[in-house]
């Protein structure tokens, strides 16, 4: 019978970070995972380069039921702590934009960096484990038992069960059982699945009657209608920048004035795909999108939209001039200095279809002229999904923060019973922002364990 003070579900970035934290403090940890070998996301993050951490980062950059929950945790453990962290082990790194800080080398070197720490706090990681049932001792015999059997529970002697009363944990694994005194889960989310992603992390949750907001792939691109599919599909790989919201119905504008998330705003590039739209603008607003909801992108960013005043028209500013062509190509011609120059002409070509009396005009209206513009501004979008957990970098949603200790993030119905990193609802955007909260939950939990 193996015997730690902390066991580690998941090898990731939060159980590496927890693990290390923990050991530190000189408790005897162990770290189980299913994989082959730890930090597997770790190494694919940032294009190979790892997006660490995001000196900007702020609790409004987090979606969760609770906006408030991760404040604690985010503020004792900082991107400057993981910084001197990283500087500590001389690894080079520079800021690529937006405060993202990327590896110059390789992704390796964080991983390597947390291994070496994991070493030198004498935290074990045992690989190729399979975790088959998590018993809390210290509730009844039954409770807390998963689909898997607890061979010898029964069985126990007088001795044994006066040993495992300091324990407060019973866990089975595929290597054999391991009682420990404290239990953090780490095991991430559901994006990934051929990495090795799994639902053990929501599955242990719910046997301990902890509640789980939905989940759902966050960072992911959106998949258009088939019309749009059609219209705008083989235009595949241009970009433009553009302002990403969920368009919010003026139904459901009153709720979602209350919550700050839904008023979330992204300028960055969007990226015709294959089957729809990706690119940071919009693999940032898919993570705030739910099924049925319209997405909007403002491609005329730098202009205000303009009144009924033809004043104010601004992308077509030189159209209003006395000796000026005034027909759909020379709007298209206007709009090539806003988007790319085949993006201009399909959209010219898609207003001919839908306005066909516009394409027999020479010289188009201000009116015509305006809502050209306003459109510009509001490019509306109903996406007919997203590409799912196979495509997403993170899983929204997770274990319920209100069953949760902010501080430590301790169950507060469960003693000993820890859940961090991307497991619990709290979601960054993108940007190094998961990292910073894995690195800032696991060092809350492994300061607690
Ligand atoms: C392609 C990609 C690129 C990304 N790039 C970035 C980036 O540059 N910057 C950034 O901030 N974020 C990035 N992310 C998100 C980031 O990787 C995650 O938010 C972060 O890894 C979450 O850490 P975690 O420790 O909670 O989970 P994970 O890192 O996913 O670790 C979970 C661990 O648990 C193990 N596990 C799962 N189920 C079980 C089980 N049943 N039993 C035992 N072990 C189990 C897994 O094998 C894994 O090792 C990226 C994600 C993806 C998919």
């Amino acid at each position: 019978m193996t015997e730690v003070d902390v066991l580690i579900l998941g090898a990731g970035a939060a159980g590496l970070m927890a693990a290390i934290e923990a050991g530190r403090r000189h408790r005897r940890v162990l770290v189980l995972d299913l994989a082959d070998r730890a930090g597997k996301k770790i190494l694919i993050s940032g294009g190979g380069r790892c997006n660490f951490t995001n000196i900007h980062t702020r609790p409004e950059n987090f979606l969760s039921a609770n906006p408030h929950f991760a404040k604690s945790a985010l503020a004792r453990y900082t991107p400057q702590d993981f910084i001197a962290l990283v500087e500590k082990h001389g690894i080079p790194y520079h800021e690529k934009t937006l405060g993202q800080l990327f590896c110059d080398r390789s992704a390796h070197d964080i991983l390597n960096m947390l291994l070496r720490e994991c070493a030198e706090a004498n935290a074990h990681i045992q690989l190729s484990t399979t975790i088959l049932s998590v018993q809390n001792l210290s509730q009844s015999s039954t409770a807390g038992l998963s689909s898997g059997s607890t061979p010898g529970l029964s069985f126990r002697s007088a001795a044994e069960e006066s040993a495992s009363e300091s324990f407060r944990f019973q866990v089975e694994t595929s290597q054999g059982p391991i009682r420990t005194h404290s239990v953090i889960v780490a095991t991430g989310g559901l994006s990934i699945p051929k990495m090795g992603a799994t639902s053990f992390g929501y599955d242990l949750a719910r046997q301990f009657n902890h509640p789980i907001i939905e989940t759902r792939p966050g960072l992911v691109p959106l998949v258009f209608s088939p019309q749009d599919q059609s219209d705008w599909c083989d235009l595949a790989g241009i970009s433009a920048e553009v302002v990403a919201t969920v368009a919010v119905s003026p139904s459901k504008r009153k709720a979602a004035a209350k919550s700050r998330t839904a008023q979330s705003a992204f300028r960055e590039k969007m990226l015709i795909t294959h089957r729809g739209l990706s690119g940071p603008a919009i693999l940032q607003i898919s993570s705030y999108w739910h099924p049925g909801e319209t997405i909007e992108l403002n491609l005329a960013a730098d202009f205000d939209p303009p009144t009924a005043d033809p004043e104010t028209l601004r992308i077509f500013a030189h159209l209003t001039h006395p000796d000026a062509r005034r027909d759909l190509a020379a709007t298209a011609q206007e709009l090539r200095a806003i988007v790319p120059g085949r993006f201009a002409d399909r959209w010219r070509a898609l207003h001919a279809r839908s306005n066909p009396a516009h394409a027999q005009m020479r010289s188009l209206p201000n009116t015509a002229l305006a809502e050209m513009e306003r459109k510009l501004h509001a490019w509306r979008i109903l996406p007919a999904g997203t590409e799912g957990y196979d495509k997403a970098e993170v899983t929204t949603g997770g274990v319920d923060t209100a069953a949760l200790d902010a501080r430590t993030m301790q169950s507060r119905t469960v003693p000993g019973l820890y859940f961090i990193g991307e497991v619990v609802d709290v979601t960054g955007w993108l940007g190094g922002y998961n990292f910073q909260w894995a690195w800032a939950s696991g060092a809350a939990a492994g300061q607690s364990a």
